[in-house]
């Protein structure tokens, strides 16, 4: 039988495009709980979320993308607790904490430090919705009576879903204490279609401590919140979602998304939005704990990095599968490098599963892939040689000048090699071109004395680094820096690296020979030929 492309399996996210009725307005959504400062792993979610969205219009998909900011949920972290001044916030909810910029609050202030990402990587939700607002103005008040309303059947499923067991009378809501201003503490009975009696208890939780007031009151208009399997579900009747994904790690933080599943069906009797559940992302590696790994924030990765590449490393990674992410060591060129061979790939089929990583890691959509590129490892050897500009040595590569979009894709890699150089490259991918004769010319054997005095008689006639790199191998065989089987010994180039560099390796021996000024080379190659 001959394959026909539809017997391939489809790309991640065609498969879940492909999976979804046609026939209905869908709403994709996604959310983030403004707790702190967000990790680069809190970036996977959105970036997934985003691609599936980019998708799914590409599929000719009705489609919304919604976006919660979970602001009303109480500050439970105990990280935080350790925190200057953070120990009597615990249990508020987080848009009730001062922030550490004045004339905002905690929540707005990290909701909007992860926001300025999205922007940065090209993620455009059509609607951001602050739980605080949707509680306050009653929209959820509803969703908050249905639920009291179904108190017993909430009992039921935690009993029976998750075997949490829980009073028989208590109900599925935390109401915001009107004394001491805690959330989490409060410990909600009797709805009497109206208002509910609370106690905001000392010992309710372990990461907050409550007041012991005890009072009564209506629990909406923003007096209180649902749990947050229940919250959850509110969200998905109030928007109508029809699609939300979600990390392993915060499924399982607020209990699982089974539960809140079930608790769909049972109470709001509609079938839950489907959902694939993304892997683990860590960054990682040892160097990520010294004062050289910045770039572990979300933030400051986007800072550091152009979008694009945020987002290929985000999504080159099959949702399903966990990451490790050190940028410390050759991960940046490698990284690099897998990006292009994905825009060679878009640019051979755009349809092709590489191209379409390419095309989806995109900040502006619907752009093509430029077709001169400098691999990233390149410019960073050009960084560290004096003599080289790497725009005019683009220009010279291309044998054109460079567009704007070449110059900006240049810029975006130059910027980047230059921290990647200071923080996380490997002792061998630095040099720096020696300004006096390195002391380890003495070691030099009198072949390779020889050698750079041949390779000297070249310096100024060759100048296309490829052509010289070939006449170094000859030079190399002429005067017997050979290996018994023949080929060119490590000691012929091991030679010029010395000579230049003071140490026995670095890029392309060639290039520090025709790209650096001719009476510098013959000079110095002469002085090291006679060194002792
Ligand atoms: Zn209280």
């Amino acid at each position: 039988m001959t394959q026909t492309p539809t017997d391939r399996e489809l790309f991640w996210a065609d498969a879940v495009a492909a999976s979804l009725p046609r026939d209905t307005k869908h709403v994709i959504r996604d959310s983030k709980t403004p707790s702190g400062p967000v990790p680069i792993s809190g970036l996977r979610g959105p970036v997934i979320t985003d691609a599936l969205y980019r998708t799914f219009r590409e599929q000719g998909l009705d489609v919304r993308y919604v976006f919660t900011i979970d602001d009303f949920d109480p500050m439970d972290s105990q990280s935080m607790k350790q925190q200057a001044g953070m120990a009597e916030h615990m249990g508020k909810p987080f848009f009730k904490i001062p922030s550490p910029e004045p004339g905002k609050d905690f929540a707005r202030y990290h909701a909007e430090r992860f926001l300025s990402t999205f922007e940065r990587v090209g993620i455009h939700p059509q609607e951001i919705h602050w739980l605080r607002d949707l509680y306050g103005s009653g929209k959820l008040d509803h969703e908050i009576e249905l639920v009291l309303r179904n108190a017993d059947e909430v009992r039921r499923i935690y009993a029976e879903v998750s075997n949490v067991q829980k009073d028989p009378t208590w109900l599925p809501v935390w109401v915001i204490c009107e004394n001491c201003g805690r959330i989490g503490t409060t410990h909600a009975t009797d709805f009497d279609g109206t208002t509910v009696a609370y106690e905001c208890r000392k010992d309710y939780v372990s990461w907050a401590e409550g007041c012991g007031h005890r009072g009564r009151i209506a629990p909406f208009k923003g007096n209180a919140k649902l749990p947050w399997n229940l919250q959850w579900c509110a969200m998905w009747d109030h928007f109508n979602v029809t699609y939300e994904e979600g990390g392993k790690d915060l499924l399982t933080a607020g209990g699982s998304r089974d539960r809140a599943n079930e608790l769909y069906r049972a109470i709001w009797k509609r079938e839950p939005p489907a959902g694939l559940q993304h892997e683990f992302f860590n960054i990682g590696g040892k160097k990520m704990s010294t004062s050289k790994g910045v770039g572990a924030s979300a933030l400051e990765l986007v800072d550091l990095y152009p979008g694009e590449i945020v987002r290929f490393l985000l999504l080159r990674t099959h949702p399903k599968r966990a990451v490790e992410f050190d940028p410390a060591g050759n991960t940046l060129p490698r990284l690099y490098d897998e990006y292009d061979r994905c825009a060679d790939a878009y640019l051979e089929d755009p349809r092709s599963d590489f191209g379409k990583i390419w095309r989806l890691s995109q900040v502006v959509e619907d752009i093509a892939p430029i077709v001169f590129r400098v691999r990233f490892g390149t410019v960073a050897d050009w960084l560290q040689i004096p003599s080289i500009e790497p725009h005019a040595e683009a220009a010279k590569r291309k044998k054109a000048p460079l567009t704007a979009a070449e110059t900006l894709e240049l810029d975006d890699r130059i910027a980047l090699a230059k921290i990647w150089l200071e923080r996380w490259a490997p002792e061998e991918a630095r040099f720096a071109v020696a300004s006096t004769l390195p002391p380890a010319t003495a070691m030099l054997t009198d072949p390779q004395r020889e050698f750079l005095v041949r390779a000297k008689a070249e310096v100024g006639l060759i100048t296309d680094p490829e052509a010289m790199q070939e006449r170094l191998y000859d030079i190399a065989k002429e005067v017997g820096l050979t290996t018994p089987e023949g080929k060119v010994s490590k000691a012929a180039f091991e030679a010029i690296y010395v000579t230049f560099i003071g140490k026995p390796s670095g890029p392309k021996a060639a290039w520090l020979l025709v790209t650096l000024k001719p009476d510098f080379v013959t000079a110095r190659l002469d002085e090291a030929a006679r060194a002792k």
